[in-house]
């Protein structure tokens, strides 16, 4: 999508520091990290929010979310653990509408949000 700033992170139109990368996904450290760790997962194909997939989405959700904790053990995540989230649409807090996993970790998180 031409004005989604997550499509021109993926495009290259924007820097980011990318994580990882294959055909599907893309993880790039957040740019304003609200912890240590702080980095965003997201698919290369444009996709709103969680609640716009479809059945034919679940591999890639699985994908997804097997990439972010596979990305979040290579940076000293595995024996603390991280938080896995994904925002949706206004009442989750979701200010960029294009799809993306948040993992934050390396400190301890409050638990439940305000
Ligand atoms: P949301 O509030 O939609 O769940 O999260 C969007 C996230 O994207 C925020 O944590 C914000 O810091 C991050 N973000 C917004 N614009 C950019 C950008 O241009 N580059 C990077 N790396 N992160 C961004
Ligand atoms: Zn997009």
């Amino acid at each position: 999508m031409s004005d989604c700033i997550f499509c021109k992170i993926i495009r290259g139109e924007i820097p980011s520091k990318k994580i990882y990368e294959d055909d599907e996904t893309l993880a790039f450290y957040d740019a304003t990290p609200q912890s240590p760790v702080h980095f965003l997962l997201i698919p290369k194909r444009h996709i709103r929010n969680i609640m716009e997939t479809e059945a034919a989405d679940v591999s890639l959700l699985g994908a997804l979310l097997y990439r972010a904790q596979e990305v979040a053990k290579t940076l000293g995540c595995e024996e603390n653990g991280a938080r896995f989230v994904v925002n949706c649409k206004k009442d989750g807090g979701q200010t960029v509408d294009h799809l993306h996993i948040h993992v934050l970790g390396g400190r301890s998180l409050d638990w439940p949000p305000g």
